[in-house]
């Protein structure tokens, strides 16, 4: 079996549903009392966030491509950057590593193709909804994404920063995304991609008014096919 690198901790909420579905995937694939080979390397978020905050995105870099190093040392064969957001830095990470990187954006164009959607609207941090490094990984794959006007990111956002990577699940802001996600169908998406890890902890597919792609839970599920070599993780 393949030992994954996971960079982590960002926030740890999101970490533990990566860790429970690619155990979850190698339990019932092998059975008895197999479980996944993982190299964690768990950051503290607070540290992550300051360089966020501050946008020093540099440092940022650094911090994560020491954290694949250390997983590739730790035995990884292929590393996964567990947060939609700090793919933002995945060309930095990817440039330190010398075993594949296991994009987020592709995990999500992948399962938008298989589901025949070619248009996602796009939950997540400001950067994600705003920058163009998230949406450019799907349009490598044929896929468009479609943001929330100016005022729904700053809640967004805001309830991701506030409440979600904090821990703090609550039913007022499960109605607001709910909103949100209507006002996406408006604007032509299909679908709705959670596109911040920890969305998928507030909002679940029976909430929401779009078909959802939750990416922690796609990614970690290819993650857990390139553990059991289910999948090539050569891109
Ligand atoms: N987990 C979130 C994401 O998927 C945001 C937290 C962060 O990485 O800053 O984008």
């Amino acid at each position: 079996m393949e030992t994954l690198g996971l960079i982590g901790g960002m926030s740890w909420h999101s970490t533990a549903t990566y860790y429970r579905i690619i155990n979850e995937m190698v339990s019932a694939a092998r059975g008895g009392h197999a479980s996944a080979r993982i190299a964690l390397q768990s950051l503290d978020f607070a540290e992550v966030r300051d360089c966020q905050v501050r946008g020093d995105w540099d440092r940022a870099g650094e911090l994560l491509a020491e954290a694949g190093q250390r997983c590739v040392a730790g035995g990884a064969s292929a590393v996964a950057i567990c947060t939609n957001l700090m793919h933002k830095v995945a060309p930095q990470v990817e440039a330190a590593l010398d075993v594949p990187l296991l994009h987020i954006g592709d995990a999500v164009a992948a399962e938008a193709g298989r589901q025949g959607w070619r248009t996602l609207g796009i939950l997540g941090t400001r950067w994600v909804m705003e920058e163009t490094f998230y949406a450019d990984r799907l349009a490598r794959h044929g896929v468009a994404a479609v943001a929330p006007d100016a005022a729904d990111r700053e809640i967004v956002d805001a309830i991701v920063f506030d409440e979600l990577t904090r821990g703090i699940i609550s039913d007022a802001s499960r109605a607001t995304y709910v909103e949100v996600i209507r006002r996406l169908a408006d604007q032509g998406a299909e679908a709705v991609v959670l596109a911040c890890t920890e969305i998928g902890l507030l909002v679940s597919p029976e909430d929401s008014p779009l078909p959802v792609i939750d990416s922690a839970e796609v990614h970690a599920r290819e993650l857990g096919r390139v553990a059991l070599g289910q999948l090539s993780d050569a891109r």
